[in-house]
């Protein structure tokens, strides 16, 4: 698509943006909000509240008659101004108060609404029912994106900052957790009322409140309170999942130049949380899904989910985007971050390979859903951009931004745009701007090319030495596909190994097609491309595979990761023997998990042996992980023993079991059924080895797998073993039964459940499914859903049409053949004639 929004558009990419769509542009009000404070009564047991919610505001024209407030499906029971009533109309959605007397510029009033709620949306009410009586009550807010208005009546848009005040009365036996300090706690009766102050301004969507049964830990960093709370009973996992938060604050502070900028952090676990984590104003709410036994610990990490929402502190929260096509300017930093503190807390390898998960996520994203610009006004929901082009790609060009102007200019660059915006706003411009300040040079070719307009580089390189000439000749050439910048501009390091050593050399690629040569005395022995991975860009080196060989033992992790998963398209016996060299030897865990994955890719009988010899001696269980996913490519008996062995040992980790699992069903063993059956419901972290279960059964695809899985589509199973089960019925599309239990979970009260059946449909790509994807796509309360439900709609009906199109082609085809050969019957009656 060709653009006409805004002048740097050229590239609008594909798919992302329906044809209904509609740029969006920033709210801008005609009155600034100043203080919301709000009187809460939280009635746990009946999911619903009573409150009274003043909000003091100024007015930012001459002659302001009333102002709009965002409320959703609300009682409302009176307004006034200054304690007067006033009168307001309210849509269920919109809240406009009507101002007795017209307000001159600077005038501050305070309105106070008195309203009723049973929020859909916003504020969560988790409670014990007959399918689960063991859970323990517990009531969460999730303000972002705009679901704070279904709990407080508010400007509910990020481009305005205020302080909040929340005071929550809750029955007395809860722990209610908000921004900022507790300035008091009172008993009145049954209940508990307390007072919370968060008194440096914040975003509206950043309003935050938890409230449950905790249990509690608190210790300090550099005078600042950080606490923990989990759910009662678990104390003893604190230390796992939060132990390195001090280290983390410590080091955002320091590496941004710029402190904390807030009086306390608390961390609080919840169940059922709708998201990963989301980083409120001093009070980040997390998945409990985070917390984790011993055993657990052996090979699943918290730290990057707690690091990456410590990150917002500072960017999402200290300086906040302005609007949501701007979310990169939180998420990508957030992201960034998380993978700088993995560099300081793990090393460069660590910090490499992340990138390069990162780099995988964007891909599959960019492949299998759409391109688009990193920031675009043209969507529906703000949750659509919440995706993997705001956080992976965004921190891939951020990366790219650091090498650029390097690493001490990059962190001038954070500190600089940290103190300009701090409590306040900013965009991509802004941040721009101050790239420019700092560094004294043009960035917007820059942020043209990675951040205005949709896809990525692609370069596809060869190279040949000239013994004649001695010199060794590159040819570089920008394949990206239509979706893309056409010509990106940025600089490629080549690091050339030969028997003397290594050197690096640096060139800037700028067209389509380069050629660069570089003398050298001798043949090289090895060409490495950005071997550090500084740039954001997709490699299609073309060399054989001793090459590729040799690069699986450079020292760069990156160049081995490119090795490893090259050499997947090479059989012989020397591939084989170096990728089980690197499984069992390469001394960064990345590295040998891909090189068991290629054996997987290979296939032979020669990668089989190699696999079952490295599952015998590996014991990193990272590495165990690729092995036995490895395995699952083979329908042999002695893979599907070694794996029965993986999932039978409980000494291994609930990782290593799950992933067994799953590779079980995938060989299709007869025995597989009765272990997969045998082991679905040993106990694991977040079960995740009954997932692996029903996976392999799943892939197994027999009557009896259907029946076992069918059990646990059902209410009453945990959440996320529902979602397997459900998604696991697409492997079954001959069973009127499965397409059931799919529209059955359509309609699931768990936006999560009603995610996976649109997971299903995405799988089965069945048109029986439309008129479901079509309702959710108008009617979920979700966003989220209506957008992928929409999407997967479109791409069944693409596919019909497609299916249509090659139908009337093979009867076309049929009809000609036909009258082909009528024609050469009349020819041939004619010769004889003749
Ligand atoms: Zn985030």
């Amino acid at each position: 698509m060709e653009g006409v929004f805004g002048l740097h558009i050229v590239k609008h990419g594909r798919d992302f943006a329906f044809p209904d769509y509609k740029p969006n542009y920033p709210r801008s009000p005609d009155y600034k909000l100043e203080h919301v404070k709000a009187e809460i009564k939280v009635y746990v047991f009946e999911k619903r509240i009573e409150g009274k919610a003043t909000l003091r505001l100024k007015s930012l024209k001459n002659g302001l008659s009333n102002v709009e407030l965002d409320a959703v499906d609300m009682s409302i029971k009176s307004v006034k101004m200054n304690d007067q009533a006033v009168d307001y109309d309210y849509d269920g959605y919109a809240l406009r108060v009507i101002l007795p007397k017209k307000l001159s510029r600077g005038d501050i009033v305070e309105i106070t609404i008195d309203y009723g709620a049973r929020p859909k949306k916003g504020l969560y009410f988790v409670l014990p029912d007959k399918y689960y009586p063991n859970r323990v009550p517990q009531v969460w807010s999730q303000g972002e994106s705009e679901d704070n208005r279904y709990w407080i009546p508010l400007y509910d848009y990020p481009n305005m900052k205020c302080t909040s005040e929340l005071i929550i009365i809750a029955p007395k036996e809860f722990t209610v957790v908000s921004n900022g300090k507790l300035l008091s706690v009172q008993e009145e009766g049954d209940w508990k009322r307390w007072h919370w102050l968060m008194d440096k301004p914040h975003s509206t969507y950043l309003i935050a409140v938890a409230i449950g049964l905790f249990d509690y830990e608190e210790e300090t960093v550099d005078g600042i309170p950080l606490q923990y709370y989990v759910p009662k009973g678990r104390k003893d996992d604190i230390k796992r999942s939060f132990a390195r938060t001090p280290d983390m604050i410590k080091f955002f502070s320091e590496y941004l130049g710029v402190p904390y900028p807030w009086n306390k952090y608390a961390q609080v676990c919840v169940s059922e949380f709708v998201a990963g984590g989301m980083e409120n104003t001093t009070l980040t709410i997390l998945t409990d899904r985070t917390l984790h036994d011993e055993k657990a610990h052996m090979d699943f990490e918290s730290e990057p989910l707690v690091a990456h929402e410590a990150a917002h502190q500072w960017f999402g929260d200290l300086v906040t985007t302005k609007d949501w096509a701007n979310i990169w300017i939180n998420e990508s930093f957030a992201t960034y971050l998380e993978a700088v503190y993995r560099r300081h807390w793990k090393g460069n390898d660590e910090f490499v390979y992340r990138l390069i998960e990162d780099l995988d996520a964007y891909l599959r994203e960019y492949s299998t859903r759409y391109a688009r610009p990193i920031v675009t006004r043209l969507f529906k929901y703000p949750s659509e951009v919440f995706d993997r082009h705001s956080y992976p790609k965004g921190a891939l060009v951020l990366h790219t931004l650091n090498n650029l102007v390097g690493e001490e200019t990059f962190r001038t660059i954070l500190k600089r745009f940290l103190e300009k915006y701090k409590f306040s706003n900013a965009d991509t411009e802004d941040f721009r701007k101050v790239v420019e300040e700092v560094t004294g040079k043009d960035f917007e070719w820059f942020f043209d090319q990675y951040v205005y307009n949709a896809g990525h580089p692609e370069l596809a390189i060869n190279y040949k030495y000239d013994p004649e000439s001695k010199q060794l000749k590159i040819s570089v050439r920008q394949v990206q596909k239509e979706d893309s910048w056409d010509e990106y501009e940025l600089p490629l390091e080549i690091r050339v190994a030969t028997k003397n050593g290594s050197r690096k050399y640096n060139f800037w690629i700028e067209r389509k097609e380069q050629v660069f040569y570089i003398s050298l005395d001798e043949k090289p022995e090895q060409v490495c491309f950005d071997p550090e991975f500084k740039v954001f860009a997709v490699l299609k080196i073309d060399q054989g595979p001793e090459q590729w060989i040799r690069q699986l033992k450079c020292e760069h992790v990156y160049c081995r990761v490119l090795a490893a998963r090259a050499l997947a398209k090479f059989r012989s016996s020397k591939v084989v023997e170096a990728l089980k060299n690197a499984v069992i030897h390469d001394k960064f865990w990345g590295v040998s998990y891909e090189a068991a994955l290629s054996l997987g890719k290979i296939g032979t009988e020669e990668a089989l042996l190699a696999l079952l010899e490295c599952i015998k001696t590996v014991k990193h269980p990272r590495i165990r992980r690729g092995i036995v996913k490895a395995l699952g490519n083979f329908r042999d008996e002695r893979a599907a023993k070694a794996l029965s062995e993986v999932l039978e040992n409980s000494e291994e980790s609930y990782y290593v079991r799950a992933e067994a699992a799953e590779s079980l069903g995938k060989t299709r063993w007869e025995k597989a059924h009765d272990y997969l059956v045998k082991h679905i419901d040993a106990p694991s972290h977040n079960d995740v080895i009954t997932i692996g279960a029903i996976r392999g059964l799943a892939e197994l695809g027999t009557k009896e797998a259907f029946k076992v899985i069918k059990e646990y589509t059902k209410l009453g199973k945990p959440t996320f073993v529902r979602i397997a089960a459900i998604i696991a019925m697409a492997k079954f599309p001959e069973k009127r039964e499965a397409i059931d239990i799919i529209l059955e979970a359509s309609k699931d009260e768990n936006s999560r459940i009603r995610g996976a059946a649109i997971a299903a449909a995405a799988e089965l790509m069945s048109p029986k499914l439309l008129p479901m994807l079509d309702r959710i796509a108008s009617e979920d309360l979700s966003d989220g859903l209506r957008r992928r439900a929409r999407e997967v709609a479109t791409k069944i009906r693409r596919a019909l049409e497609k299916g249509v199109e090659y139908k009337l082609l093979r009867e076309e085809i049929e009809k000609i053949k036909e009258e082909n050969r009528r024609l050469l019957d009349r020819l041939a009656r004619l010769e004889t004639k003749l």
